[in-house]
């Protein structure tokens, strides 16, 4: 088994997370949490960033991974731009302080509301993904008189050696337009004077941990560029999308240095500026999901699992149960390592599927408090209100400092958009 992430270590039989004790987070913030840290983020988007220096290049981090205000904010301080998929990301990003020009849209279902809102916002460019939604879009930016900026998602047809629901790049895949077609949609696009062409984009899957199938997608995306400049249709940019895989438990992470020089040595010189969509990559290392024990049920038989019944659930941290994820559980007490029965740490929701971690060597006792590992990446972003449970708080730790960046949600915050039969809701029609 590998390392923990960097940013976590004990101190004196603590857990820490870069300078601050994770028991003070849990005493001040309560459980389940989920705590991330700043320094590790913003290592991350260095490292990127100087992997790819030889290259005229633009991080735009994916909303999607975590789209809490505070990390969007830091990402946007360290110079990245954005890649949303929704209007609501659009808002988030907005509202963090970033400039509409610093963000590019991707996704299949882009709605007329979310188009409108993104060409009146001034956006850099839209990565279209059907020719439907070119066509949407022209009709929009004639219907605002503006001319939108356009990129088309090629799917270059590589299989990125990744679990099936995170593989995008693949023809089966509902994602991006394939090559012949690509070029018939730069055709018309060049054709229409609501558009106007600037680059061309993919994003073949996630957690992709060579750097083989993200190379030879460029390799593809270059022979298109060459025959569209053939053409007479110049690109200024080419998107390379995210996926860049991490460690979980025992994976390669991606190796950033190694991608970014081969990127430069295949690029042999020509003037596009490179974007990459990091989501992954950047947060997932970053963040642990604080929980506590609630209950030890001791294994009703020899071939049975012990369970370790904690106050987090599938609801907060989905990805145990939507793709048999692994997540690393270390005990705030570093003494709770050394424990002889394998535990299955389970939440209290009513279903079989909800669980954290299975078969876990640990010392577990009912109080104790569990930090869930890599958890920044696809955690808070897909919590939900299943079993009417309030989703966690966040919270940023700086250095030595912490501060809370989103409130734990409250029955009464769960209430408010519904309606009781006969019953007289605030603000009813
Ligand atoms: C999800 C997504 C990303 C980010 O993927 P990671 O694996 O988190 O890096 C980037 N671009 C697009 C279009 C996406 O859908």
């Amino acid at each position: 088994m590998s390392a923990p992430p960097d940013c976590l270590h004990y101190r004196d039989g603590n857990l820490f997370m870069d300078g601050v004790d994770l028991a003070a987070v849990a005493a001040a913030a309560g459980t389940p949490a989920y705590v991330y840290s700043k320094q590790y983020i913003s290592e991350r988007i260095n490292a990127l960033n100087s992997a790819f220096a030889q290259t005229r290049h633009r991080i735009h981090y994916a909303v999607k991974a975590n789209s809490n205000l505070a990390i969007l904010a830091l990402c946007k301080d360290l110079g990245t731009g954005f890649d949303i998929v929704s209007g609501g990301e659009l808002s988030r990003v907005l509202t963090a302080g970033a400039d509409a020009a610093s963000v590019i849209f991707s996704g299949v279902g882009k709605s007329v509301e979310e188009i409108d809102f993104a060409l009146k916002a001034g956006i850099s460019c839209f990565n279209v993904e059907s020719e439907s939604e070119l066509r949407r879009i022209s009709e929009r930016a004639a219907n605002l008189q503006r001319v939108a900026p356009v990129s088309v998602r090629v799917n270059p047809d590589v299989d990125a050696q990744t679990h099936p629901y995170i593989s995008t790049g693949l023809k089966q895949n509902k994602f991006g337009v394939a090559a012949d077609h690509a070029l018939r949609l730069y055709a018309q696009a060049a054709a229409d004077k609501n558009l106007h062409i600037t680059g061309i984009d993919c994003h073949i899957g996630s957690q992709i941990s060579s750097c083989e199938p993200l190379l030879e997608a460029l390799t593809r995306l270059l022979e298109l560029v060459d025959q569209l400049a053939a053409q007479g249709i110049h690109l200024q940019h080419i998107d390379l999308g995210g996926g860049m895989g991490v460690t979980y438990e025992d994976e390669e992470a991606l190796d950033f240095a190694e991608y970014g020089a081969s990127v430069q040595q295949i690029l042999a010189g020509r003037e596009h500026t490179i974007y990459l969509e990091p989501g992954r990559s950047i947060v997932a290392n970053a963040g642990v999901l604080l929980t506590r024990v609630e209950y030890t049920k001791p294994a009703a038989a020899a071939d049975a699992p012990s369970f370790a019944v904690v106050d987090a659930a599938m609801n907060d941290l989905i990805r145990p149960a939507l793709y048999q994820a692994w997540h690393r559980v270390m005990p705030l007490k570093e003494a709770g390592l050394n424990g002889h029965t394998p535990w299955d740490v389970v939440g209290p929701v009513c279903e079989s599927g909800d669980f954290i971690a299975k078969s876990r060597q640990l010392d577990v006792n009912a109080a104790d408090l569990l930090a869930v590992t890599s958890a920044g990446a696809y955690g808070m972003v897909q919590a939900s209100n299943y079993n009417s449970r309030s989703r966690a708080c966040e919270v940023l730790v700086d250095g030595d400092t912490f501060r809370t960046v989103r409130r734990r949600e409250t029955i009464e915050d769960q209430l408010r958009l519904e309606r009781n039969l006969g019953g007289d809701p605030p603000g009813a029609v």
